[in-house]
This record gives C-alpha cells, structure tokens and sequence, in this order.
C-alpha cells in the first residue's frame, strides 16, 4: 500500500516562517512550522489491545543487538529479559506480556535502512502475568551506582528517538560532573504530540523520574522544557511538582521553533551556552533527557517494571481518528491504525516519526519499538508531487536555517565528490538530521540523505583506521616481542658458551691440579 518515497512532509502541509528569537536565548537558524499537534489531543490517552503476536526486535537501542536469552517455545512472564545487552552501550529487551516464544525470525523492523532484524515473537496467553517485581525499597537512599544498575537491567533508552542507553548515559555524564538534568519536553516536531500527552495524564511519574535522575547523576536542580503553547501541561506539572515538595525543579517554557527539541539547541535556548562541535552537553556540566524516559526510570526503581509499553502518536490526514495510544513494544503498526478507525481512502504514505525527521515505511506490519513516537499517515493532498533535483543556485539559504551553523551546500559538495577528509573538516557529524536545509532548498536537492550517507561513510572510514591502527599495534606488538625472544636466546647462547667455558677451565685446572699433586707423590716416592 505504501511507496518508498524521499521527503515525507511537504511546504503546503508545513507552513514556513522564519526564525524570530523571542525569549530566554536563541540558538541560528531553525524553522516556525505549522503545528498538527491538536488533532492527535483531542481524546484522552487510550491502551492499545495487546495484538496475536507481538513482534519484539532485538535492535531498539544504539549500538549492537541484545542476545536473545530465550528459546523457541519457551514460556515467558510480563516484564522477563528475552534480550541481554552485549555491552554497556547497548540495551536489554524484555517480554510485554506472558505468553510463549513462538519463534524467533527476520522480520520488518523500524529502521531507515529498511532492512529487516532479528524478532522475538510472542504468542499472548491472555493472562498478562508480571514476573515477581523487585522494586527499590528507598531510592533516596540508595548508592547512585545501584540506582543506575537498575535503569540499565530494565533497559530503558532515550525515548526521544535518540534510543541512547539511559544507564551509560547517566554513568558517563555523572562522571564527567552535572549540576543540571534538564528534561526535555518540547516535541517541536509537527503533529508528534506523545510526550505532551504524558505530561498532561502522568505528570507525577516524570516529578519522580526527574528526582530520581538527579540522583542518579548527581545533579543539584531539574529543569522541565515545555513549549510555551502546552498551558495544560505547565499546569499539571507545577503541580506534580508542589505535590511533591521539590524545590529544585523548574518548568520553564521555551518559544516553539523547530528543532528546539534537538538537545544542542534546547540547552543553547536555556544555557545560552554552545556544546561544542564533537562535544556534549555533558561538557557544559548538563544532562538532558526526554520526559517520557524520566518515567520509564520511575517506573523501574519504584516499581520494578523494565521498559515494555510507550505512548505513540497516531496522525495524519489519513487515519480516521488521529490520538495517542499507550502500546506494548512489538504490537504491528497496522493494530494501532485500526484502533485509531482505520486507514482514510486516500491514505497514501506511512511514516515514522514527524514530517520533518521521519522515514517512510514501506509496510504496517512493523512493530512498535522504544523509538516509535509517531506514525504519521499522510493523505495524497500531503505528499507534494516529486520535483526534479536541479543544480544549487548559491542562494544560501540552507545556511540560514541550520541549527549547527553548518554550511549544507559546502557539505554537500565534499559529500559527492568523495572529499571525506573536507566533510569532517565542515562539521558534518555536527549535523542533526533536522531537514531544516532539505526543507528551504529551492533547488530540491535532497540534502539530508546525502548527509545521512556521508555520516555513515565516516562511520565506517573510522572503523577501517581503527581496524588498521590496531592491527598495526598487534603486527608492531608482535615484531618486538620476535626481537625479544631473539635477544633472549642470543643471551642465553652466551650464557650457556660463557658457562662451558668456565666449565672446561675449571675441569683443566682440577687435571692440572691433580696432575701436580702425581707429580709430587712421584717425587716423594
Ligand atoms: S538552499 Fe539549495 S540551492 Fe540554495 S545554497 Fe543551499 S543547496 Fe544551494
Ligand atoms: S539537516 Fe543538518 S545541515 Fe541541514 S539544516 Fe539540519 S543540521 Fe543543518
């Protein structure tokens, strides 16, 4: 049903207005689009069925997949590990509900590439049965280190899209030192409107993550971004707060300019302050983290549930009725369109994500992963018609709008022409993805997914250096250990001549002693 397509939003659905900063700091460029978020709020947050089969995939997160921990037909209970993490930058996987493992195969997952990953399937047995729950007896007591132990073995990720291990996170940066969690709640994305939902019917569980994370990472305050438009949510979360006697967490509202909800520039917009290019806002002693996380982390210290069920948005001129589904990780995309009504006639182009960040998928049988804020169904009157990619004009105004002060049409050109030393020289790993320069190109030049292929081909650049670097420690490595082991055998040829020698003196001395002491018998006699 749904094409593969380039862009997946378009200048009529998105209107454009250009960048006036207004309040608290500002960060370069960005773009005023025109916000869908109102369809999808309209009704109350709604529990998605638990489907057939649950499709659970054992790649949610950065890094490499979980190594399944169960076996085809085996019985599992709500909330078991069925995934280990393989290292501490990557995350464990856990079952949604009870049931039994009916397979484990290669299926559609959610992922740009559009490649498929390996899924743990689980058929539902109806019960629903949680495993024996463990959860933190005082978490204001507890060592931080033990509270960051039990975010990683409940494998929570950045529910934010980055899908960053939370635990690996927080150790890194409370490393590094932070005074400041600052929990980001500004969805500036068109139509994506999940964490806005959460804020507005489980402000008590983001107060409670919040406090949580400052602990865990030794922060001294907690700063809440909201959009300044969200007046329901600054509401109920001043209140969560005064209901929970904190003192050091602040709401703060932000004016709603996309990609605001970036980290870099959500902390350039509260700090004033630059991560620095390559740098993190760990750097500038803050940790940020989405909203929707603070919660899985105090649903996992105080209840002892792992990361299992997200909210996701269901949108777009093509659902009949767009809303806000809490759905367990696995059910297929094509359950939470029908619980929305269904698909309209002229839905044409399914989409993760906003309209801005988003991929197209080319199937709704891909299940729901810790990543999946939004599936975004857009009508044939969305989608504009395909424009033939013509050459730049030099008109700048990708330059204009980007957010990491890059210069998109330099990084372009370093890109095609295989200059990769020149792109990382540019900045291009500085990029955010925004589509901020795709969006304003006159000349439709598809800048992002060069940019997106240009960032993996230095990805895997630095992994052949680093293969060869360490292959030539191990050859070098190998070379002194030889001239050792020569070294040694030439000293113990010495050592061994040396003793023979001193062997054959002594030996000629006993005989030239015993030979005199004949001699003087003889004389004697
Ligand atoms: S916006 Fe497009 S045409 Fe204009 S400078 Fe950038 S790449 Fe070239
Ligand atoms: S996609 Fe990258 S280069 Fe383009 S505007 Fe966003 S950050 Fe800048």
């Amino acid at each position: 049903m749904f094409g593969r397509a380039q862009k997946t939003g378009s200048k009529e659905s998105i209107q454009l207005a250009r960048h006036a900063g207004e309040r608290l700091h500002t960060f370069h460029g960005g773009l005023r689009l025109r916000h869908n978020k109102k369809i999808s709020c309209e009704t109350p947050l709604q529990r998605a069925a638990l489907p057939q089969r649950l499709y659970v995939p054992l790649l949610q997160h950065s890094g490499q997949e979980a190594e399944p921990t169960v076996e085809q037909g085996q019985k599992v209970l709500k909330g078991e590990q069925i995934g280990c993490y393989r290292h501490l930058g990557s995350g464990s996987v856990h079952a949604p509900t009870s049931g039994t493992v009916s397979a484990i195969i290669r299926h559609p997952i959610s992922h740009p590439s559009g490649e498929e990953g390996r899924c743990i399937v689980i058929r539902p047995d109806g019960l629903d049965q949680w495993k024996e729950l463990e959860p933190m007896e005082d978490w204001r007591s507890a060592r931080p280190e033990a509270l960051r132990e039990c975010i990683r073995q409940s494998g929570i990720v950045g529910l934010g899209g980055a899908v960053f291990p939370t635990a690996y996170k927080v150790q890194e940066a409370s490393r590094r030192g932070i005074h400041t969690l600052v929990l980001n709640g500004s969805e500036c994305e068109p139509y994506i409107s999940c964490d806005e939902m959460l804020m507005r019917e489980q402000p008590d569980s983001i107060v409670l993550g919040a406090q949580i994370l400052q602990r865990a990472v030794g922060a001294e305050r907690t700063i809440i971004a909201i959009e300044d438009q969200m007046g329901a949510v600054h509401h109920a979360l001043s209140e969560a707060v005064r209901r929970s006697g904190a003192l050091d967490i602040e709401i703060v509202k932000v004016t709603t300019i996309y990609p605001e909800g970036g980290e870099k520039q959500l902390i350039q917009v509260l700090t004033g302050l630059e991560v620095p290019s390559g740098g993190r806002p760990s750097d500038l002693g803050l940790l940020c983290q989405n909203v929707a996380t603070a919660t899985a982390v105090a649903r996992a210290v105080t209840e002892g549930k792992p990361l299992i069920e997200r909210i996701v948005t269901v949108s777009g001129s093509g659902v009949r009725k767009p809303g806000n589904l809490l759905a367990a990780i696995g059910t297929p995309i094509s359950d939470l369109v029908d619980r929305c009504g269904g698909y309209e006639p002229d839905a044409a182009r399914l989409v993760l994500g906003g309209p801005m960040m988003g991929y197209p998928l080319a199937t709704d049988a891909n299940p729901v992963t810790k990543a999946a804020n939004c599936v975004l169904v857009l009508s044939e009157a969305d989608i504009r018609p395909p424009q033939a990619e013509m050459p730049c004009i030099r008109c700048g105004e990708c330059a204009r709008v980007c957010p990491a002060m890059l210069l998109p049409q330099q990084l372009n050109r370093y890109i095609r022409a295989d200059s990769w030393e020149e792109s990382r020289q540019a900045g291009l790993r500085d990029c955010i993805e925004c589509g901020c320069c795709d969006f304003v190109c006159p000349s439709h030049i598809p800048l992002v997914e060069w940019f997106r292929f240009g960032k993996s081909k230095l990805r895997e650049l630095d992994s052949e250096k680093l293969k060869s670097a360490t292959a030539k420690e191990r050859f070098e490595a190998r070379e002194a250990r030889l001239e050792r082991d020569k070294l040694e055998r030439r000293h113990r040829r010495a050592e061994k001549k040396k003793a023979l020698h001193d062997d054959l003196k002594k030996k000629e001395k006993i005989a030239e002693a015993v030979e005199r002491a004949r001699k003087r018998r003889e004389e004697t006699e």
